[in-house]
């Protein structure tokens, strides 16, 4: 996060900054934001590099330190999300790791949920405990559970709203309460709703964390993450870390994410709608037990969700197969699955092409079969990442496999 003046006021609407913050154009006046592929900077003096070095001016140096790019990608989630500032990383996962590397030390304590992304869970839960850092992991939506969680050694809760693979929802600003009664900071991860549907700062939180890669991006091309936050925590916290460890994000990606930005808006209306649409004719369907959809009245946290997320249920839904057991459930998914045509079987969610995965043989392949009966996902759940396709050949790509099961 190199200071770089923007060529945009933030008194503009969310819309504008969406396409126009970035930081200011070259002496060629390119329209569209420029790629600085480089990895050092000509500096102009002696004296200016020292002062640059010392923090006393600011400066790009090396690129581990900044990149105009990468800045311009800074600044304008920053202004999505409504925070003062931004620091971008490699992926979603150094992100956490920036986070939890520069806030924490031996003996704090960290709250999260048990519905929180795997290796979110693993990576707090055992790479840190390595380090002596003690975590409680919640129940999602049991904001009790939260408050009975934290102690005065509590530095950090961390949510995410709403959750992979069952939208399952917490209510950030209750969160935001808890954690500040002890002096905690509250980190939201955003993936899901992103800045278009729900900016958790103004319910409270302090921290917003994002991967890039999934509806940033939009289009299934590149890795990238950040944490929005205040300008004091990203420049004395994350900062003076990030330039030691290295987990920077590179100038290209950035500049994909950054153009991805720019349509963010319009495409988590429309792929929430598909996914409204589609949510209820699963709820009809014959084959199908159960949907979890933020959008559906049926969702147990409906009326919060609609509260805090702009009327919109976002763009991934999940379903649960009818069977008579585990075995005949696995079955029935693999076929749904084996007999698409047009969607693709791919983990990933948050590109323009629907995207289908099978939870409990891949991001939760690794849990007992009791630990995943706990968590809610059974061998008959399907997760749909929904895109941008007509939503007539999305149904019928569906209805192949579930018109078909024997
Ligand atoms: C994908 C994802 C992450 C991790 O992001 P990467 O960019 O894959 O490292 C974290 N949280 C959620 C909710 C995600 O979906």
């Amino acid at each position: 996060m190199t200071q770089q003046k923007t060529n945009t006021p933030s008194t503009l609407h969310r819309d504008t900054l969406a396409v126009r913050a970035a930081v200011e154009r070259s002496q060629y006046g390119e329209n569209a934001e420029a790629l600085y592929l480089t990895s050092g900077y000509v500096q102009p003096s002696a004296e200016a590099s020292a002062r640059r070095f010392a923090g006393e001016e600011d400066g790009y140096t090396y690129g581990r330190t900044g990149n105009p790019t990468v800045t311009s990608f800074e600044q304008r989630l920053a202004a999505m999300e409504g925070t003062e500032a931004a620091m971008a990383t490699a992926s979603g996962m150094a992100a956490i790791m920036l986070m939890c590397f520069s806030l924490l030390r031996s003996g704090d304590h960290v709250v999260f949920s048990q519905s929180m992304f795997g290796s979110t869970i693993k990576l707090i839960g055992t790479e840190f405990a390595r380090f002596g850092v003690e975590s409680t992991i919640v129940p999602q939506s049991d904001i009790d559970a939260w408050r009975a969680a934290v102690r005065p050694g509590t530095k950090l809760l961390f949510a995410e709203t709403p959750t992979n693979p069952l939208t399952e929802v917490c209510d950030i600003a209750a969160l935001a309460d808890i954690a500040h009664s002890v002096g905690a900071l509250l980190c939201v991860d955003n993936c899901f709703a992103t800045p278009a549907l729900q900016r958790p700062v103004t319910l409270g939180a302090d921290i917003v964390m994002h991967s890039g890669t999934k509806f940033l991006d939009g289009q299934g091309r590149v890795m990238a993450g950040a944490l929005c936050a205040p300008e004091a925590l990203v420049r004395e916290k994350f900062l003076p870390v990030q330039k030691n460890v290295g987990m920077v994000l590179s100038p290209f990606n950035a500049w994909v994410v950054l153009k991805g930005l720019e349509t963010l808006s319009l495409r988590m209306q429309a792929q929430s709608a598909a996914t409204l649409a589609l949510a209820r004719w699963l709820e009809q369907h014959p084959a199908v037990a159960r949907v979890h959809y933020p959008g559906l009245d049926s969702h147990p946290q409906h009326a919060l969700a609609m509260r805090q997320m702009s009327g919109v249920g976002g763009a991934v839904l999940s379903f649960d197969l009818k069977a008579a057991d585990a075995t005949q459930a696995r079955a029935r998914a693999f076929h749904v699955l084996d007999a698409l045509q047009v969607l693709s079987l791919c983990t990933n969610l948050g590109d323009t092409k629907t995207l289908l995965s099978h939870p409990a043989s891949t991001s939760h392949g690794k849990l007992t079969e009791a630990q995943r009966q706990a968590a809610g996902i059974g061998q008959g759940l399907i997760r749909v990442a929904v895109g941008l396709e007509h939503l007539d050949d999305l149904k019928a790509d569906l209805a192949r496999g579930l018109d078909t099961l024997s």
